[in-house]
């Protein structure tokens, strides 16, 4: 069984990213009968925002991620807590202080401006021994009662770790630490030469330092996070060698990048809305589209595994952190909205209708009312033209579903589109009036179809005359054109499903009304 987490930082705005992430963890320990939990990463202060974990918890519900263990919405659950790093001050205080007694850390009261001397005279000496190694011997050196004077004078200090590594040396001979990633395979890094800070002046863990000790103590067994970390693996590992912890496998994610001009960049805060999870629950994405699009890019071997099993549900899926791209994943919005039209055209209309009503609820009260009192409507819109052989596939997100309902009602319909340029106004206004005085509200389809076709042969639009090629002038158009006036006539529109179906559920009154308002 395999224990992952997550461990975000509280700051009120959660990406994609942490999605990618928590679906990951969330598979990895859910398929083995596992534990996932939830670790807050607030060490840094300034960056709380009330209610931060709230939403990280409420959010990840809605794509169906549950944690079974560690800060959760009614307290804390589990037994290898505080699940909140701000709450674990003396824990990380104890195992800096177990570090400095064997030797393997020390206090460090070099200020700013002595620490930039060291910086530059290593710089200019081609040292590269890590910031504190040579230079800063006699801070790494200090005898017990120097450090016992500069602390009762109140001096700040730092504790840092006394990395043992050294790059001084011929390229060949500077030992190097295998890693073996879960995603990536077989990695080889040049050991650390930091001294990098474990404890910062107030007391509080750096990353490296919080992360070591947590997912020790915290039992994690697979540590799943972006590749931007990868580049501190060394000292993570020098970390848990010295403090004498199993190293737990790592799973260094690939960012998320979107094609940008043809080029490739990291999805940015400010310019891609997409990036934030919130986006998808405004437009009203499903759940099961954002999560089978992401299992996509993160699994090679998912859109066989769909194409072969269309309608096995998304759990039934084996996940495997050797099929994930070490590469940049792309990330595409058009790509989604494919997924997502193929989502929904298998969610039954009846479904699909609660989800609208409840994404309304949360971010179109305004149309609350409208939903709820009409649901049979609705729901039959919803189903329309979904049940045939070749079912429409272009209902995608709720936003863009309440469009198309929208004109379907009175209060919402407007005359998007206008007439194809092959039907002139005085024709347009004939065809509907020879169609208004024939309309039968029970023909069936192919009655109905019947009459479309004789008002185009009647008025001339039957079909392409032999020499169209030479007088094209002369060419009226042809019978879609003349179904395309009508269809503009009652929905709008130049797009829309079947317009005999559209009119069974427009019922007789509304449609010859709007046929009558096109008229005027
Ligand atoms: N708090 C870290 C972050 O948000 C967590 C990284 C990790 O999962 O170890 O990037």
């Amino acid at each position: 069984a395999m224990v992952t987490r997550l461990g975000p930082s509280p700051t009120g705005f959660i990406h994609l990213g942490n999605l990618y992430g928590a679906f990951v963890d969330e598979r990895l320990a859910h398929q083995s009968n596992g534990t996932f939990y939830l670790r807050i990463e607030d060490t840094d202060e300034k960056r709380y925002v009330e209610g931060a974990v709230e939403t990280i918890i409420t959010s990840l519900r809605f794509f169906g991620i549950n944690f079974d263990e560690g800060a959760l919405l009614n307290g804390e659950k589990g037994n290898y807590g505080p699940y909140f790093q701000s709450n674990r001050g003396k824990i990380y205080q104890c195992f800096a202080k177990e570090l400095v007694k064997k030797g393997l850390a020390y206090p460090c009261f070099l200020t700013e401006a002595e620490l930039s001397e060291i910086r530059k005279s290593q710089e200019s000496a081609k040292e590269t021994t890590g910031i504190y190694g040579k230079y800063a011997e006699k801070s790494r050196n200090l005898s017990y009662e120097d450090i016992e004077s500069n602390i009762k004078n109140n001096k700040p200090y730092v504790v840092r770790l006394k990395s043992s590594g050294n790059h001084n040396m011929p390229s060949e001979k500077i030992r190097h630490i295998e890693i073996d990633d879960a995603i990536r395979g077989k990695l080889s890094m040049p050991e650390n030469n930091q001294d990098v800070i474990i404890l910062k002046a107030n007391g509080i863990p750096t990353y490296h330092f919080a992360h070591v000790i947590d997912d020790h103590f915290m039992r994690t067994t697979h540590v799943v996070r972006g590749e931007e970390w990868l580049m501190s693996l060394p000292i993570h590992v020098e970390l848990f060698e010295k403090l004498g912890f199993e190293i737990p496998v790592y799973c260094h994610t690939a960012q998320l990048l979107k094609l940008d001009n043809g080029n490739k960049r990291k999805l940015s805060k400010r310019k891609d809305p997409e990036l934030s999870l919130d986006y998808y629950r405004q437009e009203g994405y499903h759940p099961q589209a954002v999560k089978e699009y992401l299992l996509t890019i993160l699994n090679s071997n998912f859109e066989e595994w769909r194409i072969a099993n269309p309608d096995a549900s998304i759990d039934d899926f084996k996940f495997t952190t050797e099929k994930m791209s070490s590469g940049g994943a792309l990330f595409d919005l058009n790509k989604l909205n494919d997924i997502s039209k193929d989502v929904l055209v298998k969610i039954p209309a009846e479904e699909l209708y609660s989800f609208l009503l409840n994404w309304a609820k949360e971010f179109r009260p305004e149309i609350l009312s409208l939903i709820e009192n009409n649901k049979e409507y609705v729901t039959k819109i919803l189903d329309l033209g979904r049940n045939g052989k070749k079912p429409r596939k272009d209902l995608i997100y709720a936003k863009q579903i309440f469009d198309f309902i929208s004109y379907f009602f009175d209060d919402y319909f407007i005359i998007k589109d206008s007439i194809p340029k092959e039907v002139n106004d005085e024709d347009a206004a004939e065809i509907l009036r020879r169609y208004l005085a024939s309309y039968n509200h029970s023909d069936d389809q192919s009655q109905w179809f019947d009459k479309i076709r004789s008002i185009a042969e009647e008025m001339g639009y039957a079909s392409k005359p032999k020499d169209f090629k030479k007088n094209p002038d002369q060419y009226k158009g042809h019978v879609g054109h003349v179904s395309t006036v009508i269809r503009i006539a009652i929905m709008g529109r130049t797009q829309s499903p079947d317009v005999w179906e559209i009119q069974q559920i427009l019922g007789e009154k509304r449609t010859r009304e709007r046929l009558e308002i096109m008229i005027k």
